[in-house]
């Protein structure tokens, strides 16, 4: 678990590290509409997760200053804890931003957390798929989820087994009720993790992999399926390059404060 910083552990002052941030936002935005481009792919297509798991909220509003309107958090505590703060401190910046939690969720944190509207990646079983479901059509919302999936093939990693993706699709979907009622949830697509270590060069292929799995999916089941979230800091272009709509990026953003 990452501890975040705070402004009193940032390097230098606070107004060199907002414009520290400013230039990594800047940086990470021109190398995705590169990457982008560079695959035939408008850069529009990807939207820039900025994963603020690494600093507090204020540290974290520096980001959304900068242009960021996309905010992953791991733990839905953190999450959270600075959409609360957001409210009470930056209300001037709340228009417009969407809030991500892309680590682990358990399910009794569920409730709790879809009081921010989120995207949720990290929807790894039935068990957790159905109880979003359930309070978000309680609350009478309809949630984006993405179904993480293990591509990496090891043990550690998190996310569903590949071969368990479609067999859980299939049954949530035939449990639905018929009637023109919208579920809780949009199954918007997938997410996953590259294996720990891995450079830019072997993640591709599992960044491939995925896409694949996605595009297969979507024709069993018919579902639409346009999101792809993969590629972080260190393997970003070739994720882009394997169709990625979301890029969940954290220390790239944060270089020379952590
Ligand atoms: C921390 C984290 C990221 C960002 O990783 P960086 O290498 O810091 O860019 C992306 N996805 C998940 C699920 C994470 O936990």
């Amino acid at each position: 678990m990452v501890t975040p910083i705070s402004t009193p552990q940032l390097p230098g002052t606070a107004d060199e590290a907002r414009q520290r941030i400013a230039e990594n936002w800047n940086g990470v935005c021109r190398d995705v509409a590169q990457a982008a481009a560079d695959a035939g792919r408008t850069p529009s297509e990807v939207r820039i997760v900025g994963v603020s798991k690494y600093v507090d909220a204020e540290i974290t509003s520096w980001l959304v200053e900068a242009g960021c309107r996309d905010l992953g958090e791991n733990r839905p505590q953190a999450l959270d804890q600075k959409v609360h703060w957001f409210a009470e401190h930056r209300q001037d910046l709340v228009e417009g931003l969407h809030w991500h939690q892309i680590g682990h969720l358990q399910r009794n944190k569920v409730r709790r957390l879809l009081a921010a509207s989120p995207w949720i990646h990290s929807i790894d079983s039935e068990r957790l798929l159905v109880e979003v479901a359930d309070h978000a059509q309680r609350r009478g919302d309809q949630v984006d989820v993405l179904i993480e999936v293990n591509v990496s093939d090891e043990d550690a990693k998190t996310g569903l087994p590949a071969a368990e993706l479609t067999k859980l699709v299939e049954r949530f979907l035939a449990q639905q009720p018929a009637s023109s009622a919208p579920s809780g949830v949009r199954i918007a697509g997938l997410m996953a993790m590259a294996g720990w270590g891995t450079d830019p060069q072997q993640a591709r292929p599992q960044f491939a992999r995925l896409r694949e799995l996605r595009d297969a999916l979507a024709q069993q089941t018919g579902l639409v399926l346009p999101e792809l979230s993969m590629g972080m800091s260190g393997d970003y272009a070739a994720a882009i390059a394997e169709g990625a709509t979301m890029v969940r990026i954290g220390s790239r953003l944060f270089a020379g404060l952590l």
